[in-house]
């Protein structure tokens, strides 16, 4: 008799148990095993990796990484989902599910060592997400995550594009970006409205622009994009309550024209200016 697939399995599992989808948690599933399969090779994880997956749903592609890495700790929000990845990971003993919001938890007490992020990430959190995992500190070999099509477009955005935005520049900042796969919605159950796309996302073992104090860096890149219409000089002199003298001085010194807007600013001069602010402010 054929075994039937692991995505089978989850669709009986779902069904069995009664299991009804949020559009608010962002519940589109992938149940084809041959396309969970290359994605987890997109990932490119083996036996020595630890994996955090953020939201398993039916548990389709937490199975197949447990077969293939170290080890898979899974944070899903919806608990409703708790008897159907029992079923699916009975003998994923490599495997853990908790069962919490992957936005409320610590995850430096959850993940102390070296991991990758694997995930078909809820689209509602993608940009805190990134943001939260790129900028915490965090050992991270890489991150491999379905998102938005269009927010897959922003996110590997350059300078001069249209699209550059502030998510933009922080990946930039710490990480290399890339599409790797074009996912069209017919892969999901339900349908989503959208084209989705898999990134994958590799943080720079050394950076190639590096700002002295990387939280002040941080405001100054929320500043250049706080508000597109205005130069980057406004949204200085507003977001660090500087007088307009004081932000040419700091413009000047970084070498960035006065008239500039932050989105056409390459990184290297927003991380000098960074460093500007930080030593005038030592001085103050
Ligand atoms: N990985 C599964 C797959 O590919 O079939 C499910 C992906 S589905 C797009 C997103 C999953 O994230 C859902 O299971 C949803 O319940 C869960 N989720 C939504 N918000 C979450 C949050 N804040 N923390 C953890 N999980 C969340």
């Amino acid at each position: 008799m054929n075994k039937i697939s692991d995505g089978m399995r989850a669709r009986l599992a779902l069904e069995k148990n009664g299991f009804r989808f949020q559009h608010t948690l962002g519940q589109n599933f992938l149940l084809n095993d041959n396309l969970v399969e290359s994605i987890v090779d997109c990932a490119q994880v083996g036996e020595e990796d630890d994996v955090l997956e953020i939201g398993p749903g039916a548990g389709l592609m937490t199975v197949i990484m447990s077969r293939r890495v170290k080890s898979v700790t899974a944070l899903e929000i919806d608990r409703a989902l708790e008897p159907v990845l029992g079923e699916m990971l009975d003998d994923a003993d490599n495997a853990r599910v908790i069962f919490a919001d992957a936005m409320k938890t610590d995850l430096n007490a959850l993940m102390p060592g070296r991991f990758a992020v694997v995930a078909n990430l809820p689209y509602y959190i993608t940009a805190d997400m990134v943001t939260r995992l790129l900028t915490s500190g965090l050992d991270i070999s890489s991150i491999t995550i379905m998102v938005q099509k269009e927010a897959a477009e922003r996110m590997t955005a350059c300078v001069g594009d249209s699209q550059y935005c502030l998510l933009a520049a922080t990946i930039a900042y710490y990480a290399q970006c890339e599409i790797v796969m074009e996912v069209p919605p017919s892969a999901f159950t339900p349908m989503p409205h959208v084209d989705s796309a898999l990134l994958r996302i590799v943080p720079h073992a050394e950076k190639p622009v590096r700002a002295e104090d990387e939280k002040l860096f941080m405001k100054v890149l929320t500043a250049a994009f706080a508000m597109r219409r205005k130069t980057l000089a406004n949204n200085l002199s507003r977001a660090f309550s500087a007088p307009r003298d004081t932000v040419t001085a700091w413009l000047q010194n970084a070498g960035i024209d006065e008239k500039a807007r932050g989105e056409a600013v390459e990184l290297s001069s927003l991380a000098r200016l960074a460093d500007e602010i930080w030593r005038s402010r030592a001085v103050m």
